[in-house]
């Protein structure tokens, strides 16, 4: 009996040692068993879902779905560029859309590409291209670009490689493997490695103009042989502890030629200044003008009334700069934010700094006292420094009035939107100016929609602005778009919806 012990003591002290000899879980067992040194670019295709963040039906829920088709991601490590092919289609809620025969089971079939090249980002297809064709750069694409070159470096190759180029520090975890640790740049980039030598998460930080310092993880789980190199056959990633993108990895390639000249003007559109264009809509009434996202100023007695501050702190400086201009000698009293997705409420925190009140409706209010509390050290905007106490005027009932004699305004509760639980329309009643968000984008003018497979249909945002207007008996001479070239008028409503 102890001469059997002793033998199996003997074999055990060979194991340990040839352990010892060759260390698992380590940055360089993980290096040399995902080949990251000796891959300067990788290609990988699946299916899987898209969620679209900061478009949530109210901040409480997860973000729209959508299923994702096909999607390729190129990425080129040298040369920091990626080029992400996606189809997706939405999965519709039908307890949100007017249900449509038509539509049965989803809307869309969209293509988006998404590029990155050495920090400048551009994105073409459906959701961005008007009829020009030409690559469309989304305004805040600087946002884009610092989001898009994380990504890469979020991927179990390129955290190995960046980690090695950039002094990673690392630490035993429990199971046996590592945490490592390193800098990029502003971002500090945490990922994990587990005794199989496998890269199985990865943490950052970006900034976010509404929840400032913001949390993305990727997890890579189901690792596998695809021809010749170990990839994980199941990726998540999430953002400020939302789904943002899941994918089953069904191909990849290794070293695939990634090149991807900068489109012309897409350098200069990153550095380019705001564009603020002001049109006069009545006396004292003015439409600030950006690419896509626009504001409403009212001039009202001895202040200013300011309606959304879309996308983020630069373009409300450049707004509010331009409407000082516009409006001498008068204060932004109050900011009307219509509601909380991210396009239309990035910019919203520049005007409390600014001394304005901001009026929404509570869902609203609640959401932005608890978003706004996170640090925003990653790119300090005017509140960050200057740590006011944001004031809230809330939109309850249904209705606020916010008085003055010669040009009142009402902001009305938009029940029943499907695109959101929580938005407001502005109303001028002297004017009869109708501000609305999202209902009626007029660049799709032209209705009815046709569907992926050829129904037709009205587009139930437009339906349900109607039945608001019917509902509040609103007298509606002009309407104004937060998006979209031009403002149109009920008649043309009508016909949109196919009732003319
Ligand atoms: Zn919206």
């Amino acid at each position: 009996m102890r001469r059997w012990m002793s033998g199996v003591l003997v074999v055990v002290a060979a194991i340990t040692a040839a352990a010892a000899d060759k260390q698992v879980g380590t940055l360089e067992s993980a290096t040399e068993a995902l080949g990251a040194d000796h891959i300067r670019s990788i290609e990988f295709s699946g299916t899987g879902n898209w969620y679209q963040f900061g478009q949530e039906p109210n901040p409480n829920v997860p973000a729209p779905e959508f299923e994702v088709s096909s999607y390729t991601a190129s990425i080129d490590y040298n040369t920091a560029t990626s080029h992400i092919q996606r189809v997706t289609r939405q999965l519709v809620d039908p307890t949100r859309w007017r249900p449509v025969p038509q539509m049965a089971g989803g809307r869309g079939g969209e293509g988006a590409q998404e590029f990155v090249a050495g920090g400048i980002a551009w994105t073409l297809g459906a959701t961005g291209g008007p009829s020009t064709g030409l690559p469309v750069t989304a305004i805040s694409d600087a946002k884009n670009g610092e989001e898009r070159t994380m990504e890469i470096w979020a991927t179990p190759q390129g955290f190995l490689r960046a980690a090695a180029a950039n002094h990673a520090t690392s630490k035993p975890i429990n199971g046996g493997g590592s945490e490592v640790t390193f800098m990029l740049g502003k971002h500090k980039v945490v990922g994990k490695i587990n005794a199989q030598n496998q890269v199985f998460s990865v943490h950052y930080w970006i900034d976010n103009p509404i929840l400032g310092d913001m949390l993305c993880e990727a997890g890579f789980t189901e690792y596998r042989n695809f021809g010749g190199v170990m990839f994980p056959g199941h990726i998540v990633r999430t953002q400020g502890g939302k789904m943002r993108l899941e994918i089953m990895v069904s191909e990849v390639k290794v070293n695939p030629p990634v090149a991807i000249p900068v489109p012309e003007g897409m350098r200069e559109a990153m550095t380019a200044p705001v564009k603020v264009t002001v049109d006069r809509l009545a006396d004292g009434v003015y439409w600030l003008r950006g690419f896509q996202w626009h504001s409403v100023a009212v001039d009202q007695g001895d202040h200013i009334v300011m309606i959304d501050a879309p996308l983020d702190e630069e373009r409300s400086l450049a707004v509010i700069a331009k409407i000082k201009q516009t409006i001498p000698n008068k204060n932004i009293t109050y900011l009307v934010n219509t509601h909380a997705h991210f396009d239309h409420a990035g910019g919203v925190r520049t005007y409390v700094d600014e001394g304005a009140t901001i009026v929404t409706l509570p869902m609203n209010q609640a959401f932005f006292e608890r978003a706004w509390r996170n640090p925003h050290t990653l790119n300090p905007d005017r509140l960050e420094l200057s740590k006011k106490t944001p004031k809230f005027l809330p939109v309850t009932n249904g209705k606020l009035v916010l008085n003055d004699s010669k040009r009142p305004i009402e902001v009305h509760e938009q029940v029943g939107s499907a695109h959101s639980d929580s938005v407001v329309m502005v109303y001028l009643p002297v004017e009869k100016i109708l501000v609305q968000v999202d209902a009626w984008n007029t660049e799709a003018l032209s209705a009815p929609r046709i569907d992926s497979i050829g129904g037709e249909y009205v587009n139930p945002y437009m339906a349900n602005l109607y039945d608001n207007i019917m509902r509040l008996n609103l007298d509606v001479r002009m309407l104004v778009p937060l998006h979209g070239p031009r403002t149109t008028t009920m008649t043309e409503l009508r016909q949109a919806l196919l009732m003319e």
